[in-house]
Parts: structure tokens; C-alpha cells; sequence
């Protein structure tokens, strides 16, 4: 039985250093294979690759260290994080009913309204945070599909009691962990069967590459994500599997800092009287603080707030200087974001006023600068 590492050191070596392996010339940084075929010796004898879309020794190796990471079997990465969910999507048919969080990442809910829907799919949204998602489940009912903390509004779903249910009724519970990092949570050992990432934003971490991720800890679903992926081919190529393996070495690194100096920024928010509300899992008084402590490591490094107007909200936008107002998250540069804008623009208007999303809402995702030239910046941002 080989012997696990802590998760740091599985960052960058992944589960098992290989010893005594020449392959690459004592190389610690793993080589980028970039080539799209692979000789054949002879008829019926293979080096184990065959073609980059089935399989790349680059992609290989991030696989195995983000299954790892997830405590799953198997890992599978992809061009972006819209390609993984929407690969996890094929494996469902016509007239089957999906539960959705209600305050899901805007691309999710473009790709479930616009695609899913057309493929004869039935999505429903449901606050899976409050609500008992029991009565929603009918024969037809598949799968059950979440984000916590969710986006931007930080609600957050107890993931084992989720499992417990999902597993009564025999459907799959589908985790999107990007706001976390396998670093801060494990849904797998929750109970979840799929875990998909947007390896754009903490595993990548650098604001720099695009790529999802879906794990998985069964055989056989393992082998549906590995036959619909090969067909439909949105498989990550070699160079940006390299960019993601760099940037998980730092993962739990950066992730402490980005932590520490969200906690600072959430408490500077609060006391601020022009902020109205810090959405912010870290703080005691949030709801779903007590469940965030039972399953996860940590509180991340995203956090909303509410302006006491959208004039004061597009103020603060336009006044940022270090810090910089754009899309996306995870990554060692502060950004700032416009939900309604931004991230959600594709969601109905009724829906996004409803769960808190409004035009004088924004959305914080720290990084590691230092917290003093965060602050500062804000001070002069809300001056
Ligand atoms: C960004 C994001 C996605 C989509 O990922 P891309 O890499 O941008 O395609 C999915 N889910 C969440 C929670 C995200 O933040």
C-alpha cells in the first residue's frame, strides 16, 4: 500500500512520487508532450498512447494529481469548466428531470436553459440551501446538481445530507467545488458522485489559463465521462495541462494567503457603513457558517457585498485601481465583479432580484497582494 501524502505535497508530486523513473531525465518539472499521435511499434503493440483526444501523457499526469487531490479514482480535464459540465450533461436523455441550486455560476444556468432544455431535458430550480429537495423528486428525476458556496451569494447546502437523499432514490449528486479548491473541500468523501471544476480559477490560479475538470470515484461512471469526452472531444491540450500541473504546486499556498486576506477584507467590508450586507460564509452569524465548518477546511476567498446604492456600487467599479474590475476568480490578482452584469447576465431578472443579485451587488474574489494595498485601495475606491 503506498503511502499518502498530505495534501501540499500531493499538489505537487501528486499521490505517489514515482521512484527510480528515468522516463524524463530526472525532470521535476513534467514534460509538456505536445503531439497529436503516437507511433506503433507494430500491429497490436502500443507505448499505451494512441492519439491526444483519447490520451496525453501531460494530461495524464494532471489528471492523476487532481483525482488525487478530489480523492477520487479518476479525473478527467477539459478546455474549460463549460466543457465539463457540459460533458457531465450527455449522460442524460430526454424527459429526465435535473434538480438545480437556484443561484448557480450564469453559465451553468445558459448552458441548462438553452441547450439542456432543448435536448428535452427538465431543469428545476430549487434553494437547496433551505429547501428539502425530497418533494421535488419524482420517477423521472436524475440527478441532482449544486454549488456551495453558491454564486455569488454564498448560500451554502449541507453536501452529506444531500447525499444521504440522493442515494435513497438512487440519483446522482452532482458538486460544481470551484469556489472551494479541493485544497478547502472534498465532495467525493461527502458523498457526492461527480465533482466538476473550472480549473480556470483556484487550480490554475493565475488568471492565465482556461480548463475544467469532472471527478469521479466509480468505475463505471469513470467510463461514461471517458467514452462522451473521447466522442465529443473538448479534452485540454498538452501545454495548458502543463500551465494547470504548474499552478497546483502553489494551491494551498496561495489559497491560506487568499483566506487570510478575504477574512481581513470581509471584516473591513462590514464595518464600512457604506456597505449594507457582507455575504461572507466566514462569518459566525451566516447561515450556513456552522455546515461550511463540518465540510469544509476553510471559508475561501470569495465574498459579496451590497452597496447601499447601484450608484455607490458603479463608484466603487469605476474607482479601483489595484484591484481589477473583471470577470472570474481563484487567482492570485484581486478581482472585482458585477454579477448582474457580469457573471449573470443570461439569468431572468425576477430570479437574480430574488435571490439577492441586484444592481447594487458586488462580488469579491481576493488574492494574495498585501492587505494593507488592498485595503487602501478600497478606502480610496469608497472615498
Ligand atoms: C467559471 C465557472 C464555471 C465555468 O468555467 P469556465 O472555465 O469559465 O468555462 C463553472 N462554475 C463555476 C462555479 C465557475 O466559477
Amino acid at each position: 500500500m503506498a503511502m499518502s501524502y498530505g495534501i501540499n505535497t500531493t499538489c505537487i508530486y501528486g499521490e505517489a512520487k514515482e521512484q527510480g523513473d528515468d522516463k524524463h531525465y530526472g525532470a521535476l518539472s513534467y514534460p509538456i508532450y505536445q503531439t497529436a499521435t503516437f507511433a506503433h511499434p507494430q500491429v497490436g503493440v502500443s507505448s499505451g498512447y494512441d492519439y491526444s483526444r483519447l490520451s496525453n501523457p501531460t494530461r495524464n499526469q494532471l489528471e492523476k494529481v487532481v483525482a488525487a487531490l478530489e480523492k477520487g479514482t479518476d479525473a478527467f480535464a477539459f478546455s474549460t469548466g463549460m466543457a465539463a459540465i457540459t460533458i457531465v450533461m450527455e449522460f442524460f436523455s430526454p424527459g429526465d428531470h435535473i434538480i438545480a441550486g437556484d443561484d448557480l455560476y450564469g453559465g451553468s444556468v445558459r448552458l441548462f436553459d438553452n441547450i439542456s432544455r432543448k435536448n428535452g431535458y427538465d431543469i428545476e430550480y430549487v434553494d437547496t440551501s433551505r429547501e428539502d429537495i425530497e418533494k421535488y423528486i419524482r420517477p423521472e428525476t436524475k440527478a441532482v446538481f449544486i454549488e456551495t458556496p453558491t454564486n455569488p451569494m454564498m448560500n451554502i447546502t449541507d453536501i452529506r445530507k444531500m447525499s444521504e437523499i440522493t442515494k435513497r432514490h438512487g440519483i446522482l449528486l452532482i458538486v460544481d467545488n470551484t469556489f472551494l479548491s479541493p485544497y478547502l473541500q472534498n465532495p467525493l468523501e461527502l458523498g457526492a458522485d461527480i465533482v466538476i471544476h473550472s480549473g480556470t480559477k483556484y487550480l490554475s490560479g493565475h488568471n492565465d489559463t482556461l480548463s475544467g475538470f469532472v471527478v469521479v470515484k466509480d468505475k463505471s461512471l469513470a467510463e461514461r465521462v471517458l467514452y462522451v469526452s473521447k466522442t465529443t472531444g473538448a479534452n485540454l491540450a498538452p501545454f495548458d495541462s502543463w500551465l494547470l500541473l504548474r499552478g497546483i504546486k502553489t494551491l494551498g499556498i496561495r489559497m491560506d494567503r487568499q483566506q487570510t486576506n478575504a477574512a481581513r477584507l470581509a471584516q473591513w467590508l462590514k464595518a464600512n457603513p457604506k456597505v449594507k450586507k457582507v455575504y461572507y460564509p466566514g462569518f459566525e452569524e451566516h447561515p450556513g457558517h456552522d455546515i461550511m465548518k463540518r465540510q469544509a477546511r476553510g471559508y475561501g476567498a470569495m465574498l459579496s457585498f451590497e452597496m447601499e446604492s447601484k450608484e455607490s456600487a458603479l463608484r466603487v467599479l469605476n474607482n479601483v485601481k489595484l484591484i481589477s474590475f473583471a470577470e472570474s476568480l481563484g487567482g492570485v490578482e484581486t478581482l472585482l465583479t458585477y454579477p448582474t452584469l457580469q457573471t449573470h447576465p443570461d439569468v431572468p431578472v425576477e430570479i437574480k432580484e430574488r435571490n439577492g443579485i441586484t444592481e447594487s451587488l458586488l462580488r469579491l474574489s481576493v488574492g494574495i497582494e498585501d492587505i494593507e494595498d488592498l485595503i487602501a485601495d478600497l478606502e480610496q475606491a469608497f472615498a
